[in-house]
């Protein structure tokens, strides 16, 4: 029975607490930019909407080069621009691939500053030296190859690089050691396409029990023909013990018309997808949104279709000065990459990569982010921020340093799970330290002695000894 309120009682009771109005600038996340945006670039101002939603006129009309950028910008940006663009690519490891889609979305009144161009377009003039502790492929993947192309770090999980292309080529690119052609500053290990390679990489998987989780990456998926995606994606389901797979692909985040209008490799995609659901196995995209402008109501659109298919897509940032390094801006991509069905996944601290030491930052200012992020969307939408450790010691949350010196800029972590017993140490850039940490690093006697005091203090903080 219920029991019986007197009259008088409600009216005692207290207001029901009321929020205030929201703030409209609070839903920023759902203003999406639609219409034909591209036009006001003169090189695509002609092109009508089918055209700019075909996929194979995105990658037709992708720019490669300096004269094809030149041509793209032709009346939009300044010779000045061009020259610091051309001295940036000269020294980038690198090659240039940038899509119309992405093109269009610069603010090339002030390129400069545009976060967009910044991921895409080296500028002579930001480059700095990179850091002393850097060397290419920094994570080590391929000391963890027991075949080309398949790196077995972790326990149960494996990282399968399918080939060496992508739809655009990042700056930041941990896999600059092999992704893309050579460039002036760097000749690439090879990954083509190639089925002996494959087959080489799943009878190791199928050798190793203990595998449960592939990631498909490279490279980038997208660049996968429908028949390979289903070609790796049956042999991978074939494996009794494989259980979770991921294609990893930037696509969504760069060339959303793929999704829109290459039913071919959508539908293969759905087939392997649908396949691994009647054995009861996952499989899932893996995307690389950096900055809430990528996201237009193209990619809504793209997105729209790949959740009516009931596919999983979660997404991985790299924080970038400069593009993405303000709680303001990782906030309003976490809300419209959740408002797109996208679940926000890691936020990586940027790898020791050569050639982009302008787009690293500190730890600190990880660790400032994921403190003023955290509370501002569901909590299964809020991405770990990770160090990937230089080294080999896999990805740690970034707060669970045993040591962290913010004068030298050098934190230290240990990997139980992975290599236990094992220390690894990542270095802020040095530019963004104080002058006392700055006038370290300039002298290279200074450096063997900037590591020891680290690992002696990160060996006497008490939850370091296993
Ligand atoms: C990132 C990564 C994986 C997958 O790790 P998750 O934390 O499960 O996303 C697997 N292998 C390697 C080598 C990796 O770098
Ligand atoms: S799409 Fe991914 S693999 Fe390709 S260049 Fe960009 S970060 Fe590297």
């Amino acid at each position: 029975m219920t029991p019986k309120i007197e009259l008088s009682q409600v009216d005692a009771a207290p207001p029901p607490a009321r929020k205030p109005p929201v703030d409209p600038g609070s839903l920023a996340h759902r203003e999406l930019l639609g219409g034909e945006f591209w036009r006001g670039v003169p090189a695509y101002a002609e092109v009508s909407e089918a055209e700019f939603l075909d996929h194979k006129w995105q990658a037709k009309h992708s720019v490669t080069n300096i004269p094809k950028l030149v041509a793209a910008l032709s009346g939009l940006v300044s010779e000045a621009f061009i020259a610091d663009a051309q001295r940036g690519f000269e020294r980038a490891p690198m090659s240039m691939r940038v899509s119309p889609y992405v093109m269009s979305l610069i603010d090339w009144k002030d390129p400069y500053a545009d976060p967009l161009r910044t991921q895409f377009i080296p500028l002579g003039s930001r480059l700095l030296p990179d850091h002393p502790r850097l060397d290419l492929d920094s994570l080590h993947e391929r000391a963890d190859m027991p075949v080309p192309g398949l790196t077995h770090r972790y326990v149960d999980k494996a990282l399968f690089l399918a080939l060496d292309t992508c739809p655009v080529y990042c700056r930041f690119c941990t896999r600059s050691y092999a992704v893309g052609i050579d460039t002036e500053e760097v000749s690439k290990f090879q990954l083509h396409v190639n089925t002996e390679r494959w087959e080489r990489a799943f009878a190791y998987i199928r050798s190793r029990p203990e595998l449960e989780d592939i990631v498909i990456s490279g490279g980038d998926a997208y660049q996968l023909r429908p028949e390979q995606i289903t070609q790796i994606g049956e042999a991978l389901l074939s494996i009794d013990h494989v259980r979770r797979m991921r294609y990893a692909t930037k696509g969504p985040a760069v060339m959303p018309q793929k999704l829109l209008t290459d039913d071919a490799w959508l539908d293969a995609l759905t087939a392997i997808v649908e396949k691994g659901r009647r054995l009861h196995k996952e499989v899932v995209v893996h995307t690389h949104f950096n900055h809430p402008r990528e996201i237009t109501q193209i990619t809504q659109r793209a997105l729209d279709r790949v959740c009516e298919r009931g596919i999983t897509v979660r997404n991985q940032t790299v924080l970038q000065r400069r593009v993405n390094d303000s709680p303001a801006t990782m906030l309003l991509l976490l809300r419209r990459l959740g408002y797109v069905n996208v679940h926000p996944y890691y936020v990586y601290m940027h790898d020791l990569v050569k050639g982009v030491e302008d787009l690293r930052t500190t730890l600190d200012t990880g660790l400032l982010i994921e403190k003023q992020i955290r509370g501002g969307t569901a909590g299964f939408n809020t991405p770990t921020v990770v160090v990937d450790a230089p080294g080999g010691g896999g990805k740690r949350d970034a707060h669970s340093y045993e040591h962290y010196d913010r004068v030298t800029g050098v934190s230290v972590y240990t990997a139980p799970a992975v290599h236990p017993g094992e220390l690894y140490y990542y270095v802020d850039p040095i530019d963004l330290l104080p002058p006392e940490g700055q006038a370290r690093w300039a002298d290279p006697a200074e450096h063997p002695k900037i590591l020891e005091e680290a690992r002696a203090a990160a060996l006497a903080a008490p939850r370091a000894r296993p």
